[in-house]
């Protein structure tokens, strides 16, 4: 086995079919009776990273590990959620509430945004059950809270509007949870395609599906360390982001975030903000550029101008925004010099997390087994590797309901 490599037998890769079976069993175990299954996918960003609070442009795409959630109804309005990841069960009732600050909120969270739309307050038993690792910027907590609505609205008979939901569970995160995110996560849980990646307008929610060469792969590299700081750091970049428009405004009238200012508008005007800011602003400014000149590459199926602009998204990322760490650094630095790479960059918010890698097919094996032994040799730490196969399914999320027609996709 490749050391730090996750292999066919990993549970986060287990067959769909054996999961189902599973996680029924542990539903009957610990509430009793039969369940209904729902899914939806973590996420990856292949660049335009935190552009999405500019109103700017990502481009992300669906990963295979997905958060499943199994859930039947209960009496009156009381929940009951278990998360098998953490092994622990929390209670709330959506006539009264509360946000508990923990990761139950999400689920809270995303039951009252729904009911304020107009979904009855109904109880329910549910069980969580993730691959989407926690906290890497993978976006497991989107994960989480679009499995959550979905079944929520299912299991009532009510129709899912995927927008309606991503919304929702936006909300939700941003009013409940109290992260200030932008939409991007839940959108591509709602809206990604086995495949593709997904170029989405943060702004007017228009998108477009990018087929993802099959003669490349997405390798994710986790590097197993979160600094502290993030998010504190997060809510700093925001600020700073919203001083610049503030700023340039006075010689930009009409611009609303970032997003409406030009390259060529930045500089010439730059030299009215503070170093700092600066810094920030061209960040998301030339990386709005970069995701629109990603875009016009994969359309054209160029992917060595792909991977460059991926490099320098994470050049930008660490000298002008400032998010990425050590150890970030150091795997797109040992990814630049490898053979079959064609580009490299943090993925998610930054100090720590992960690293994003596009590889052609037949350098894969070879780019794992390097990456993983440089990195346990630098730092001390085994970091796991995740190649997405991008397998087929036609929806990111299924039900084994009968009523929706759908069957999980075919074991591996
Ligand atoms: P990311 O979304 O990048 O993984 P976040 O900090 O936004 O990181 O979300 C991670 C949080 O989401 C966890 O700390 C936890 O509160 C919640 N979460 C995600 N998946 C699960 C799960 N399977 N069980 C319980 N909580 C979860
Ligand atoms: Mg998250």
């Amino acid at each position: 086995m490749i050391p730090g490599t996750i292999t066919a037998n990993h549970p986060l890769l287990t067959d769909a079919a054996t999961r189902a079976r599973d996680i029924r069993s542990r539903f009957k175990d610990l509430f009793g009776g039969d369940c209904r299954l729902y899914r939806a996918p973590g996420r990856v960003n292949l660049i335009g990273e935190h552009t999405d609070y500019n109103d700017g442009f990502v481009m992300p795409a669906a990963i295979d590990f997905d958060c499943w959630v199994a859930i039947s109804s209960a009496e009156g309005t009381a929940f009951t959620v278990h998360s098998g990841n953490l092994g622990e069960t929390r209670e709330f009732d959506l006539a009264h509430p509360q946000p508990r600050h923990d990761w139950s909120d999400y689920i809270q969270g995303v039951a009252v945004m729904l009911q304020k739309s107009g979904l009855p307050a109904r109880g329910a038993k549910m069980l969580i059950s993730s691959g989407v690792p926690m906290g890497g910027g993978l976006s497991s907590s989107a994960a989480l809270e679009v499995a959550a609505g979905y079944a929520l609205l299912d299991i009532q008979g009510s129709p899912v509007d995927l927008m309606q939901l991503a919304l929702a569970c936006q909300l939700a995160e941003n009013e409940f949870v109290g992260a200030h995110c932008g939409i991007m996560h839940q959108f591509i849980a709602c809206h990604g395609k086995a495949g593709h990646a997904l170029m989405l307008d943060c702004r007017s929610l228009e998108h477009q599906l990018l087929p993802v060469p099959k003669d490349a792969r997405l390798v994710i590299c986790n590097t197993m360390v979160k600094h502290e700081i993030s998010g504190g750091e997060y809510n700093t970049r925001r600020a700073q982001c919203e001083e610049g428009v503030r700023l340039l405004s006075a010689v930009l009238p009409g611009i609303a975030a970032l997003r409406d200012v030009t390259v060529q508008d930045f500089e010439r005007h730059r030299e009215r903000l503070s170093p700092t800011i600066q810094k920030r602003c061209r960040h998301v400014i030339t990386e709005n550029q970069r995701v629109l000149a990603a875009a016009a590459a994969l359309t054209q199926h160029d992917l060595a101008s792909f991977g460059t602009l991926m490099f320098e998204s994470h050049t930008s990322l660490r000298d002008d925004y400032e998010v990425s760490c050590s150890e970030l650094d150091f795997l797109v630095q040992v990814a630049q010099g490898m053979k079959g790479v064609y580009g490299a960059r943090m993925t998610g918010g930054g100090f720590g997390g992960c690293t994003v890698n596009l590889v052609a097919v037949e350098a894969v094996a070879d780019f794992q087994q390097k990456l993983a032994s440089a990195y346990h040799a630098h730092t001390g730490t085994v970091p796991e590797i995740y190649v997405q196969t991008c397998r087929a399914t036609t929806s990111p999320f299924q039900s084994t309901h009968s009523r929706m027609g759908r069957s999980f996709a075919a074991p591996d």
